[in-house]
């Protein structure tokens, strides 16, 4: 396989054949996000792709779900998802679900018609960072995107059947707009109404826009149980027909997973008993934080 750099992928990805169609993020600068800082961006060549699709082939059906990668892998062009697509159906005939990491940008630039195309290629699932729905942190985290946009994209997957799945960063908006990122993430979530949703903690990375910030003292990132009442109130003021809400990746202090509307209760309920606490021996040690 031939990897550029360093590879990320969802967790729920853990187990999927890794391909690279493209190297970087094509945005680049979201303040608190070093994935990708150095690399430039650019589409690999199909010659490329399709070789590493033939080496997975040799390898035989060890595999059976396929993740492009790297940042926003979507931006790409129709037809040239539509080919590395078809080149994966007709190599690796058992893989059943292909994912991949898309955002407003990518979305906006597609019909829901090249979109359905593109489900019918093999692509199932997009991976989607919205961060918050507050307009003021998107714009001092530099996301590139607004709320409304983010609307539109869910409703577009929605009508093309590709499943949605979105992630929230708690603690991005620091202490000063902590409630309104974490009410007005709810609301958008709410509008969104995706399938499923991830709550990541922010981590601070070095060389990042927001590591300056924090060193200046503009920005402040809330205590664990502020990051846990963000938590809370996103569980709380979301409402949506069927969700499966996820806040167990490793960055997460205490790690949750429910089924909503249905879990709402328990999982308020077993929030409201640790922030009650203040007990951090509750929560998940720092050393065993990962990004
Ligand atoms: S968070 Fe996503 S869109 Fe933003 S710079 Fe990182 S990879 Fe790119």
């Amino acid at each position: 396989m031939d990897h550029v750099g360093n590879i990320f992928r969802p967790p729920s990805e853990a187990s999927s054949l890794l391909i690279q169609v493209t190297v970087g993020c094509s945005h680049n600068r979201c303040g608190f996000c070093a994935m990708y800082r150095d690399k430039q961006f650019r589409g690999k060549p199909f010659e490329q792709i399709e070789a590493d699709i033939c080496e997975a082939a040799n390898i035989g059906p060890r595999f059976n779900r396929v993740f492009l990668c790297d940042g926003d892998a979507l931006i790409l062009s129709t037809s040239k998802l539509l080919r590395i697509l078809n080149a994966i159906r007709e190599q690796l005939p058992w893989v059943v679900r292909i994912g991949i990491y898309g955002d407003t940008r990518c979305v906006g630039k597609k019909s829901v018609a090249e979109l359905t195309e593109l489900r019918d290629a093999g692509l199932g699932i997009v991976y989607h960072g919205i961060e918050s729905g507050d307009a003021e942190v998107l714009r001092r985290i530099d996301k590139g995107g607004t709320a409304a946009e983010c609307v539109d994209t869910a409703r577009k997957l929605w009508q093309a059947g590709i499943t949605h799945s979105v992630i929230a960063l708690l603690g991005v908006g620091g202490v000063e707009l902590s409630a309104q990122h974490a009410r007005a993430t709810a609301a958008l979530l709410s509008q969104m109404d995706p399938p499923y949703v991830a709550a990541l903690t922010l981590t601070i990375v070095a060389d990042t826009p927001i590591a300056a910030a924090q060193q200046s003292g503009e920005f402040v990132l809330p205590g664990k149980f502020g990051l846990l009442g963000e938590l809370r109130t996103m569980v709380a003021e979301s409402g949506f027909s069927r969700c499966r809400f996820s806040a167990n990746h490793a960055s997460n202090y205490l790690p949750i997973r429910g089924d909503l509307p249905r879990d709402k209760a328990a999982l308020l309920q077993m929030l409201d008993r640790v922030i009650k606490s203040r007990d951090e021996s509750l929560l998940k040690p720092e050393f065993l934080r990962g990004l």
